[in-house]
């Protein structure tokens, strides 16, 4: 459904997205992770036809959106880091007139009230944008993205500036429309990309980190030094005969889950194996284990290693021949500072 091929983006001599080449398939919630200044906001508006690129191709269900921009654009709706919101309307003055820019031809008021029903917006639309809290705003983002039923969604960190019960409801109401469409979500927050998104892209520097379901880029690390067990017996006493294992790096006690027990995460020393020692200091100091089991990384914990050292992920690269992710050299080809279309 969305097609980008070796995409890249210079501002000035500044590389801001360097070579990304991914694919979003129809239906798919696609979570676009990256810290802050990671090329986000710049990849999305280049999708959406906001931004031309330096290189590289976009497709929106085989559209070229600069060749045929008008068939691509079509088909998407955007809501970028900071939506254009007219405050001084209210919030069915500003759908319909999205409506008339988009050209909608279905019945402005059915299509306004389905899309208003849909984001829970309908309670507040007779009232100015102004006046609406910041969640509330986001909504009409969302609602005026919605507009003309376009089959991919893009949204530039949707629940940035929320607070936590508004956050919960955007992804909500985010997830509702993964239904029916395809989504591309961008955002800093791992846990925000894991409770939504099926499939992660990780981006740093604008390079593309990894590419996967979480789960799988989980498998493609390693995990086998991180363990969680369940130990019946006082605190005192287990952390004492955890931490005098030699190759154990840290214990952290998680506190109690099931009366008379404390839980424990046990991480060792890459490349050493404590398995065997654990159960053994464990039964000499008479504390039972009841349970034992190697943590899957968090997206966390992948975050943090794939960003750190690109190197672990090579073998997820998505559909990306080992030529295509050469990196391209910044000092080469200097160009002019785009600073209009920012
Ligand atoms: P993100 O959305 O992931 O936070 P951006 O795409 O906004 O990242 O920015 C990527 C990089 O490009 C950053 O280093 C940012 O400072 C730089 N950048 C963004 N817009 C411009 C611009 N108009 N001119 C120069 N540099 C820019
Ligand atoms: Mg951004």
């Amino acid at each position: 459904m969305v097609e980008i091929k070796n995409l890249t983006k210079r501002y000035g001599s500044k590389l801001a997205v360097d070579n990304i080449s991914f694919t979003v398939r129809k239906g798919e919630i696609l979570g676009f992770l990256g810290p802050n200044g990671a090329g986000k906001s710049t990849t999305m508006n280049i999708l959406t036809g906001y931004l031309s690129c330096t290189s590289g191709e976009v497709k929106i269900d085989g559209y070229d959106i600069l060749d045929n921009p008008i068939e691509a654009k079509k088909r998407i709706g955007y809501l970028p880091e900071h939506p254009p919101l007219y405050m001084d309307m209210t919030v069915r003055e500003y759908l319909s007139f999205v409506c008339e820019l988009k050209g909608v031809t279905e019945d402005h008021n059915e299509h306004m009230a389905k899309i208003m029903d849909t984001v829970k917006l309908t309670d507040v639309a007779d009232r100015l944008i102004s006046n609406l809290s910041k969640g509330y705003k986001q909504r009409v983002g969302l609602a005026q993205a919605m507009v003309g039923n376009p089959e991919v969604l893009i949204l530039d960190e949707p629940t940035v500036g929320l607070d936590p019960k508004q956050i919960i409801e955007i992804r909500d109401v985010i997830k509702k429309l993964g239904k029916e469409h395809t989504v591309i979500l961008s955002s800093h927050i791992l846990q925000e990309v894991n409770a939504v998104c099926e499939r992660v892209i990780i981006i740093n520097n604008g390079r593309l980190v990894a590419s996967d379901t979480a789960e799988n880029l989980g498998k493609s690390l390693s995990n086998e030094n991180k363990f969680q067990l369940r130990i019946l017996g006082d605190e005192r006493s287990a952390l004492d005969a955890l931490e005098s294992i030699p190759g154990i790096k840290y214990v952290k006690s998680l506190g109690r889950k099931e009366a008379g027990t404390i839980d424990f995460v046990v991480e060792s020393e890459p490349n050493v194996d404590v398995r065997a020692a654990i159960f053994m200091s464990l039964a000499e100091h008479n504390l039972p284990m009841l349970s034992f089991y190697a943590m899957d990384l968090s997206l966390e914990d992948i975050f943090l290693e794939v960003t750190q050292n690109p190197a672990i992920v090579d073998s997820v690269y998505d559909n990306v021949a080992e030529d295509e992710v050469e990196f391209v050299n910044v000092e080469e080809k200097p160009e002019e500072e785009e600073g209009d279309e920012a």
